[in-house]
């Protein structure tokens, strides 16, 4: 009954305020959210949650600890993931933010390598750009991960003490020694025997997730694993 009733309320505001997708931008229907259901079944998935030895675990083989790595989505050459992350990181559209990550919280559900995860940690920004930008884009993709796994996301224990120039138009090296140093963690005993889930918006060459897993294996007694929206190739 109250779906009956509200269902002609949500028509009459589609068509007073009209939303649209975010890749194509045409308008959204019905049940539709950020995306249309077209664009939703045509982004570049990797599927590689469940694959071990993956695309995105290639960037964190120096980690003999680590259970597994994966991303959601391939950015490179690829509009409509541009797209969304340029929302998310930009926009300041943190909804869009928390329902991609609640796609990634499917995904992980559905991959038995991430089913003892204990806690979600997002890769922080500095205090300040995250002012700046009015919230953390990887803080809100764990929301949406939270949402479907049930687990809590801890914020404030791993921290970025420097604020760091952009990285985008850096190399390998460059991308290194930028962020070599810049995050530590203030309680280590929290964390300590815990399976942690690091969770960044766009992996390129992996050294700011590698920074952070620097910090929380030098924290103590950890297992790591690592789950990105994106996978840039370098
Ligand atoms: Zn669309």
């Amino acid at each position: 009954m109250r779906a009956f009733r509200l269902r002609p309320l949500k028509e009459l505001t589609d068509i007073i305020f009209p939303r649209h997708c975010v890749c194509c931008g045409q308008m959204l229907l019905g049940d539709e959210r950020h995306l249309c259901t077209s664009c939703l079944m045509h982004l570049p998935y990797t599927c590689n949650a469940a694959v071990a030895g993956n695309d995105t675990e290639q960037h964190f083989q120096a980690y003999h600890d680590m259970v597994a790595a994966m991303s959601l989505l391939y950015f490179s050459h690829h509009e409509d993931t541009r797209r969304i992350v340029h929302r998310i990181k930009y926009g300041g559209d943190r909804r869009l933010a928390v329902a991609m990550g609640r796609l990634m919280g499917e995904t992980l559900v559905h991959s038995r390598r991430f089913a003892d995860i204990d806690v979600l940690i997002p890769v922080p920004l500095h205090r300040r750009r995250e002012q700046q930008r009015g919230y953390n884009q990887s803080e809100m993709l764990c929301r949406g991960i939270a949402l479907q796994t049930g687990r809590p996301v801890s914020t404030g224990n791993l921290v970025r003490t420097v604020n760091t120039a952009s990285q985008t138009h850096m190399n390998i090296d460059e991308r290194a020694a930028n962020v070599h140093g810049v995050f530590t963690v203030r309680q280590p005993a929290k964390l300590a025997g815990l399976h942690i889930l690091l969770v960044d918006d766009v992996i390129t060459t992996g050294s700011t997730t590698s920074a952070c897993c620097d910090a929380l294996y030098e924290a103590g007694n950890v297992t790591v694993s690592v789950a990105s929206l994106a996978l840039a190739a370098t």
